[in-house]
């Protein structure tokens, strides 16, 4: 039999579908300050489940009890490429528990679905490529490289798992990575980007009787956002198009003056302080210097327009610039080929809305990511999160296609 198909006959949907809901079963959510509100749990379960596998495992304590799990089989050499199945071990909140229909750590199993936080986001894609590892091994087939699966910490705050793996020895050697969050199945090549952009207002502070005494920071924000419609417009300009991203936007999120543990709110005191944080989203063609411009430019206007009040601008967790693979890359090429093997249809395609752990493997490494994974691309963090069991298996066999090929070229 075909290597191929000796891999195809270890992936079982139900395999799949029972450590989906055994890794839903361990929350995950991280709440600093709070005893156990940690990955180190489902990283443990992890740990032991590859063990038992007879994989070898590669633990990272990135942080006290936040820690990547590695395991992977083949080696990486001269003409030998090393694959990275990429997924996060963390979940957002639940929120209100009393809202869901099922309670939300429970997997539950109903009419073709799994539900509960991570079920989709991405408990499920973590699960299909930890099953995709263990059936080379079952089935005997060591790749002509090496396929690494990373179960990493800290996805949805920030990705220290990942800045963390970038850094060592195993994050070093990778070629490419396949990002195995909630697509539905659809090869994505590109995803956006996002700058989270700190902007600070220092006026003087003064009676709010007497505004002519002081320089009021709040006003100086209000400047900034009426510029805000104009700073998209331009993004849009020098961003390119995209068929699968929607173009960039700029959003404010937080305003604050004065801002938060600095001074207490008066009605009549116009405070020193203010502060805005502006969500901004980018499709590719902007690099971090052009961004830094453009923010840059949008203070300096902002301050004209108020005499005596500076701002000034910080990133919040860096850059996290949009991402683009060319379709002739090899990784994209195998996963092609990948998706007809195993659905027998042709690949669809899509894009990322909101940056993942892959931003940064592009960034910091170099190195093209195609993200593909099982579950509906506008259902995680929400109530009642779900994941399509049919979508599970086919993802696991579409790892294994994509793997098997980018590794033998
Ligand atoms: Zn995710």
């Amino acid at each position: 039999m075909r290597a191929l198909d000796r891999v195809f006959g270890q992936i079982s949907a139900d395999e799949v579908v029972e450590l989906t809901r055994a890794l839903v079963r361990i929350p995950s959510v991280y709440r600093p300050g709070e005893t156990g509100a940690n990955e180190a749990e489902v990283a443990s379960f992890v740990e032991g489940w590859f063990r038992r596998e007879g994989l070898p495992v590669e633990v990272q304590e990135v942080a006290p009890g936040r820690p990547n799990v590695l395991s992977w089989i083949g080696e990486k050499g001269p003409g030998r490429r090393c694959l990275l199945l990429e997924g996060h071990t963390d979940v957002v909140t639940e929120g209100d528990a009393a809202e869901w229909t099922w309670p939300p750590f429970g997997g539950e199993l109903r009419d073709g679905r799994i539900y509960g936080r991570g079920a989709a986001d991405m408990k499920s894609g973590l699960a299909a490529a930890m099953v995709t590892l263990a059936a080379f091994k079952r089935a005997g087939v060591t790749p002509a490289g090496k396929l690494v699966v990373g179960a990493l910490v800290d996805e949805e705050d920030g990705m220290i798992g990942v800045r963390h793996l970038v850094k060592t020895p195993a994050g070093r050697e990778l070629d490419a990575a396949i990002i195995c969050e909630p697509e539905e199945n659809e090869l994505c090549l590109e995803q956006r980007g996002v700058v989270w952009a700190r902007i600070r207002a220092r006026g003087h502070m003064a009676h709010g009787a007497m505004p002519e005494a002081g320089a009021n920071p709040i006003t100086a924000l209000g400047a900034l956002l009426r510029e805000v419609p104009a700073l998209e417009k331009q993004l849009r300009k020098l961003c390119q198009k995209s068929r699968h991203l929607k173009p960039p936007t700029v959003t404010p999120t937080i305003v604050q003056g004065p801002p938060r543990g600095v001074g207490a709110p008066q009605s009549n005191v116009i405070p020193a302080l203010a502060e805005m944080t502006l969500d901004v989203r980018l499709t590719p063609g902007i690099d971090a210097e052009g961004m830094r411009g453009e923010l840059e430019a949008l203070c300096r206007k902002a301050e004209a327009a108020v005499p005596g009040v500076k701002l000034e601008w910080e990133p919040v967790n860096a850059f996290r610039l949009a991402t683009s693979v060319d379709k002739a890359e090899p990784i994209a090429q195998a996963m092609m080929h990948g998706v007809r093997k195993a659905t027998g249809r042709a690949p669809r395609y899509g894009g990322v809305p909101g940056s993942t752990d892959g931003t940064i493997l592009r960034m910091e490494l170099g190195i093209p990511i195609v993200t593909c994974g099982p579950g509906n691309r506008l259902i995680p963090h929400q109530v009642d999160e779900y994941v399509e069991v049919r979508e599970l298996v086919e993802a696991a066999k579409i790892y294994a296609a994509s793997a098997l090929k980018y590794l033998e070229q």
